[in-house]
């Protein structure tokens, strides 16, 4: 699917390839090895505007599209997936403040985000709640006007550089059902303690933390939306998160299929470039068919999206899956194309390859996309085709 760009969109296309090819590309090496958090790169992204594309003006962000929002991604994901996954986290991260939020709460957070450059965790996930997020446990206490919060939160994206949090946590019991509310809780209301940060496979540098709540202070006015709302409020910010990580795998996968093309181009074997070679030449067919596929869906997702589409919900869980799945094929050919040195970290698309696994896990697994896609189509006619 071929999009017209607007000249603007042309614009952030070749100032964020630009950035990327010379910026953010020569970091990511050094940045997985070490699978520490740059601030380098964060401070790169919002000076370039990425970080704030979906604050709404009246309060200094950019207010972008949707069609914005992925070219962006996808390019900086050509050479660095992190750099990708830290614009969307940070996008999903603000959502429930700017769907939902009070006035109060938007003046206080997102001017403090844009104006103090504050990054923004959402924590839902427990020890034992993942896919069923109605397992939390964590508890909301109310007295007095102040709600505290108790409980035990894992695998928070950027959660140790994270100033403010929007929590998930049970707030009472009606008639035998949790109600589970959204809270936004700033580090520095005390009682919020970062825990072990994982050493993972990939995304390595995205500080992935353990959180515990011990007797959090959180006024009340810092409800998100109205008690028992939490589920549905971090669902909106989930389709954000899978949008963008949708972007996120098909620049990776261009990435990867780019450096594959190039090295078949140059390898020579019996005498002749590898590329030559029909085996090779399958791969990297169907490795382009895939991309060229998975974009299409992406960017019709993202034109729904930008729509206001009522299946804009379910094409995103599709994108999810589509192009994640396609990244980690794509990903691992790469490395098939490079033989022996594919599997060395000198060439990009080990790491790719890695990077690539974790995009079928996070913001819900693909098995959990899978199953939003089917209940959509349980209820509609012929899968909404004409
Ligand atoms: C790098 C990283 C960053 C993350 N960032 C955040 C974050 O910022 N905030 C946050 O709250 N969480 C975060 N998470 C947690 C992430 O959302 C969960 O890992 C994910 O939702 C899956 O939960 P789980 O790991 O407990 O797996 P489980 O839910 O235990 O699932 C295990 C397996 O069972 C499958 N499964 C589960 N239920 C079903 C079902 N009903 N039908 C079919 N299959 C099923 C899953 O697909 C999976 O394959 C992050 C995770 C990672 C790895």
């Amino acid at each position: 699917m071929d999009i017209e760009l607007t000249a603007e969109q042309m614009i952030i296309r070749d100032t964020v390839r630009r950035a990327a090819n010379e910026k953010i590309g020569p970091l990511a090496k050094e940045i997985d090895k070490e699978g520490k958090f740059s601030w380098e790169v964060y401070n790169l992204l919002f000076d370039l505007g990425l970080i704030t594309m979906t604050i709404p003006e009246n309060y200094g962000g950019l207010g972008n599209d949707w069609i914005s929002i992925c070219i962006a991604i996808e390019e900086l994901s050509k050479v660095d997936p992190l750099a990708g996954n830290l614009i969307y986290a940070q996008i999903a991260s603000f959502d429930p403040l700017i769907t939902f939020g009070t006035d109060l709460q938007k003046s206080r957070y997102l001017t403090r985000v844009v104006n103090e450059r504050k990054i923004v965790g959402i924590s839902i996930t427990e020890p034992g709640a993942g896919s069923d997020v109605k397992g939390i446990q964590t508890r909301a206490t109310k007295k007095e006007g102040v709600y505290t919060l108790n409980g035990t939160k894992c695998m928070v994206s950027y959660g140790g550089v994270s100033e403010f949090f929007v929590i998930l946590a049970v707030s009472g019991v009606s008639k035998g059902q949790k109600i589970i509310s959204a809270f936004l809780v700033e580090r520095d209301f005390g009682g919020v303690i970062t825990g072990n940060e994982g050493d993972k496979l990939g995304l390595r540098g995205q500080n992935t933390c353990d959180l515990f709540l011990e007797d959090v202070p959180v006024p009340e006015y810092n409800l998100i939306g109205e008690e028992g709302k939490g589920p549905s409020i971090v669902l909106g910010a989930f389709d954000l998160a899978r949008l963008g990580l949708a972007a996120q795998s098909v620049g990776l996968a261009e990435g990867a299929f780019d450096y594959s093309l190039e090295y078949a181009k140059q390898r020579i074997q019996f005498g002749r470039p590898i590329v030559e070679f029909q085996a090779i030449q399958m791969m990297l067919a169907d490795m382009t068919i895939n991309i060229e596929a998975a974009r299409s869906l992406m960017y019709k997702t993202a034109l729904l999206k930008d729509k206001n589409d009522p299946r804009a919900a379910t094409f995103i869980a599709m994108s999810k899956v589509f192009c994640s799945d396609t990244a980690l094929k794509v990903a691992i050919d790469a490395v098939q194309v490079l033989g022996g040195y594919g599997c060395f970290r000198d060439h990009p698309v080990e790491k790719m390859m890695r990077d690539a696994k974790m995009l079928q896990i996070i913001d819900g697994t693909n098995q959990i996309n899978r199953i939003v896609v089917a209940r959509t189509m349980q209820r509609s006619s012929r899968g909404w085709r004409d």
